[in-house]
This record gives C-alpha cells, structure tokens and sequence, in this order.
C-alpha cells in the first residue's frame, strides 16, 4: 500500500514535467511581397519515415518506470544514426540577429532552421574570454578552457617568455599554401572533441572534415582524429591544410583553388543586397563608429572591392581558370579582404558544397560523416562595422541565403530528414562603444595599453625597475614570476597588489587574483566565468573584469567593436537543432553552450568528449522525455 502510495505520488510528480512538450512553432511566414528579395526556396518537407519501420518493433517497457531513457536502438535492425551531421558556427553571430532580421531572410535558411527545428532561447556561454578559439573548442569538447586548455586566441608562455597562437604548431608544415598559415594543428587542444569521439566510435570509418576561413574555426571543431580540415590563406586565396592531416592537397581542392573564386568574389563591388533604404533596421550607413576599410575615406557603399584588393583585372583570373592554370608566383591582390566581406561567408559555403560532393560525405551506407563548418566574415564584418551597421545586416541577409544553399545541398546529399544540423555561434558581440555613447547608454572604449601602463609605473615607482609585467592578455596579467623570485617578493603578495591597482582604474568592477580563484572555485557570480576559463598553466597571475559595455582595444576603442566579456552581449547566442531525430519546438531554458556536445553524443549513442561537463538536451531528441 504504501508503495502503491508512493508510485502515485511519484507519477504526479513525473507526469507534469512530461506534459511540457514543446510546442512547435509556426511555419515561417512568405517574405513580404514589398520585398524584393528573390524567390527563396522552398523547404523540402521533412521525411516522417525513418530508416527503419518503428511501427513493427514493440519496445521493451522501459525499465523501473524510467521514461528517461533515450530512444533506444532497434533490436532487430542495424543501428539508426543520421548519415550526416553538420555543425554550423557562425562566428560573432548575437542571439538577437535571428529576431533582428527576420522579416528580411527568406524562407529556405534561418527561418527553415527555426521553423523545422528546435531553438534554445536561452543558450549561453558559460566561462571568459568569449574569443573565437575557446568559443569553438567549447562547443566540440563539451567543456570549457579549464579542462581543454584553449584559454584564448592567444596566451602567453611561461616557459618560452613569448605568447602562442591556439592552433600554432611548427612541427608540421604547411600543405598549399604559405607557411606562416600552414603550419597549424589541433596539438594545444587538450581534450577530445564530439567529432574524435564519433571517429573513435565508429573505427575512423566516419569521415570528419573541418571547413572555415579561419584555422582555428577548422582544425579545434575537427578534433584530434580529423579525416581533414581545410581552411583559407589569403597569401594565395587558396583553401589550405597542413601535414598534421596530409602531406598533399587532394585533387579536387587543388582544382577548386585553381579556379580562383576568392578573385572572382572580389572583383565586383559590395553593393547591399536590397535598396539601402530598406536597412531600417541598421544605423545609417556614414557613421562615426564605423571603421572603412584600408584605402577607403568612408565606410559606405557602394565598398569597391576590386579597387581595395588591388589591381589584378578580373579577366586574368578567369582565362587562367579556364586554362586549367593554377594562379601562381607572388601575389598580385589582397586576397585576404575577401575575409572582411560578406563573400568570405560564400566562398566558404561554395567550398563546402564541394566537400560534401567530392568526399561524398553522408552518402556511404551504414556510416555517419561530420562536416564542422564555420561562417566567420561575419565576425570580420562586425568588428570593422560594429553590431548595427548596414554592412552586418547586409552580410547576414547575404549568409541566411547562402545557408538556404546548403540545406538543400544536404537534402540532397543525405536525403531529405537525415542530416542533423546544429547551428551556434562561437561569441557574440557589443555595440560599438561610440554607439552606446551616441544614444547614452552604459559603455565605452578602454585602452589595454592604458591599463598597463598605470599598472608598471605603480609598480616600478614601488618596487624600482624592472619589467614586472611580461604579458596583458585576454584581460590577464602575467607577471614575472622570475623577477619576483630574484628579489624575494612572494607572489601572492604580488598580485594581491596588482588585482588592488587594477581595481582602482575606471571601467574595472573587478580583479582577482589567480590563487584567490583556485582557493574559492567559485561557481556563482563573475568568478564563475572566471573559474571556467581559467587552466593555470597557461592562464594569468590576475584577472579583471570590464564594467558591461566596456570594450577592451590595444588604443580607446570606440569605432568598430569586440567581444570577450562575461556579459549577456557576448555570452548570449542562438542554438538551433535541425533534422534527423529532431523533434520541432524552442525552449527558453536556460541552457549552456557545453551542453551542445553532449547532446549530438546521444544522438549518435556514442561517448560524450573525454573532458565533456555539459549535459545533454533531451527535450530536442525526438521519442526522448526530458
Ligand atoms: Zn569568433
């Protein structure tokens, strides 16, 4: 009795919370007719039938009344797993872009994602620096810079006095293209990524292949274990690999870099996708916190590409592709600024088209390939627009077509329902710092020189001279612990009195020092973030923390923006799933970027990352109760 007693309460307890499905949101809505936006395509329906029959196989009752447990495998079939997981970053990408611009993307790319698929509202990141690297690494390793060791693009060392670069390794070489860009590889990264884990679970049967602009937005999201990862050199405009994955090119890189599309990209001028006066949901296009390109006088459109990369004549480039002629000898054009356009982002979706063509990726019976793709000149764009410019918009309006381009791609590739898609961003972004001071909001531009500068004189008017500051990065201070020994300081002490110098400058709400950070691992509040990314033997002695809308900037940093910070701007960005097994709907649930990994692992049913600390998402698995 008592146990009958019990189970009923228990049911009551259970059977509200499973009560909560998500509801699915309305099929997106036609782009407006006033809108001359071309014809979007039209989203495929979403297969309802899965690889095998469901209906045929009775499934066991689950086990002590657990509904819990995730769909699990047919018994009497080969093991159900998407044939195609493709993982989507779109750098610097804010959670409200999605909002901002809706009522000008089409129907076929954020809005298919959002409408078919599942959106966490709330999806945050949980540790500082909010850069590139970390961000990317969090997202693959389901954990944070404490535990996979990426505590920034940068960091410095102590053992060899100097900094390092995330993906830096000069025991490989370049492979295509120079080697200053070459020489790169996942080496630094110090935990398993979800893309090792599915290459580990299936005997590298899987093919897991990184694509991006940005070497560390390719090699960290592909893993240890990649089958490839390709990204950009504007040295020669050519997507480029390094011997840590193979010592040549294959064929059909070779000859889609031969082909020239960086210089063909660059050869017509950037003009704005629909009639100017239709961006009213950006900031005039001439304004003070913009910041124009090198050798333009103002940040407006039309942005003549041709002009600003050089002065190769487009036709050059196009006779020598159609000869069959790889474009060689020294650079003729700046090839790089393709990077700080809208058509970095296409570049990069034309090249991962061809990925998935000439790898065949997701078409190999009974294998689940993994393409870790990356959008970064968004990123490029903010940071020389800033958050509200015509120029981001535009390049958003631009990607959200070119997304449509690869859904259908796989579609086509996969087969409509059998991909799982899962879209993030690797940060956010703040608004300009002359943008919040024009409209009187909270924030502005700090100068990190500035900073330092107080920081030694203090210290050498106290202490004498001597260079007791060997590095200020990622908002860390390194101090020269060698230099304190040699004099008999204690470190401790040491920064102690750093962290109380920092504090008494403008715009800091706080510093902490590193041992004060591993005394208290904190897991509420700012020292949360702080706990999070930090991994001592490569992080600072001290760490502080801007007042919200500060940006941080080698000079006062008021045109253009960042990111970095702890704050809802930076922390905040979108998490969409799509496809395979995917169940349509959102939830405001606070979630964490971390949990991404773990969540793709029990798609799969394979191991979560070695150093994972997310936990999985269940309400986005179809046939699985939260
Ligand atoms: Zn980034």
């Amino acid at each position: 009795m008592k146990r009958i007693l019990l189970l009923s309460l228990l049911n009551m307890l259970i059977w509200p919370a499973l009560a909560q499905v998500p509801t699915r949101r309305p099929a997106p809505a036609a782009p407006a007719a006033t809108r001359p936006l071309p014809a979007p395509q039209k989203p495929q329906p979403q297969a309802q039938t899965q690889t095998q029959p469901s209906s045929q196989v009775q499934a066991l009752p689950p086990p002590n009344h657990q509904p819990q447990r995730p769909a699990p495998a047919r018994a009497n079939g080969p093991l159900a797993r998407p044939r195609l997981v493709v993982g989507i970053v779109v750098d610097q990408m804010r959670y409200d872009y999605l909002y901002r611009y809706w009522n000008k993307f089409g129907v076929g790319g954020f809005r298919r994602l959002l409408g078919e698929g599942f959106s966490f509202e709330s999806a945050h990141y949980n540790f500082v620096p909010t850069y590139t690297a970390p961000g990317h690494s969090s997202i693959y390793t389901g954990t944070t810079p404490a535990t996979n060791g990426i505590v920034g693009n940068n960091w410095f060392v102590r053992e060899t006095g100097r900094p390092t670069y995330c993906t830096d390794d000069k025991t490989v070489q370049a492979v295509g293209g120079s080697p200053a860009a070459g020489q790169m590889s996942p080496r630094l990264l110090l935990s398993t990524t979800i893309t090792d884990e599915l290459r580990l679970a299936t005997n590298f049967q899987s093919k897991v292949i990184g694509v991006c602009i940005k070497d560390r937005g390719s090699i960290l999201p592909a893993g240890h274990a990649a089958s490839a990862a390709y990204w950009y050199d504007g040295t020669n405009g050519a997507f480029i690999t390094s011997t840590f994955y193979t010592n040549e090119l294959p064929g059909w890189v070779q000859r889609f870099n031969a082909a020239g599309h960086a210089a063909r990209y660059l050869s017509q001028p950037w003009t704005t996708l629909l009639p100017l006066a239709q961006y009213t949901e950006s900031s005039a296009d001439d304004v003070a916190w913009e910041v124009p390109y090198k050798g333009e006088e103002k940040p407006v459109f039309p942005h003549e590409l041709p002009r600003l990369s050089g002065s190769l004549p487009a036709g050059v480039v196009a006779t020598k592709a159609a000869s069959g002629e790889k474009p060689s000898g020294a650079p003729t054009q700046n090839l790089d600024l393709i990077r700080s356009t809208p058509f970095g982002n296409s570049l990069t979706c034309d090249f991962a088209l061809e990925t998935l063509r000439q790898e065949q990726m997701g078409q190999r019976p009974g294998q689940t390939d993994f393409l870790a793709l990356s959008f970064s000149s968004t990123d490029y764009v903010g940071h020389q627009f800033g958050t509200t410019a015509i120029e981001t918009e535009d390049t958003y309006l631009r990607l959200d077509r070119d997304l449509a381009r690869l859904l259908a791609a796989i579609d086509r590739q996969a087969g409509a329902g059998q991909a799982l898609v899962f879209l993030t961003a690797d940060h956010g972004a703040d608004q300009a710092a002359a943008f919040l001071q024009a409209h009187r909001l909270p924030g502005g531009g700090v100068s990190a020189a500035a900073v330092r500068d107080t920081l030694t004189r203090t210290l050498v008017r106290r202490h004498g001279p001597g260079q007791w500051v060997l590095d200020f990065e990622n908002q860390q201070v390194y101090l020269n612990r060698p230099l304190l020994a040699q004099k008999s300081l204690k470190l401790t002490d040491f920064q102690d009195e750093v962290a109380e110098i920092l504090r008494a400058q403008p715009h800091i709400t706080q510093a902490i020092t590193a041992t004060a950070l591993q005394a208290n691992a904190s897991t509420t509040g700012l020292n949360r973030y702080q706990t999070n990314g930090f991994y001592a033997p490569r992080s600072g002695d001290v760490l502080f923390v801007l007042d919200p809308g500060y940006l941080e900037g080698a000079g006062p940093v008021l045109r253009g923006t960042t990111h970095g910070a702890s704050w809802a701007y930076d922390t905040h960005v979108p998490l969409l799933f799509w496809g395979w097994h995917v169940r349509p709907g959102e939830s405001s649930r606070a979630v964490e970027v971390v949990d991404i990994a773990p969540t793709v692992a029990r798609f799969l049913h394979i191991q979560e990352p070695s150093g994972n600390s997310g936990v999985p998402l269940l309400e986005v698995i179809r046939n699985t109760k939260p």
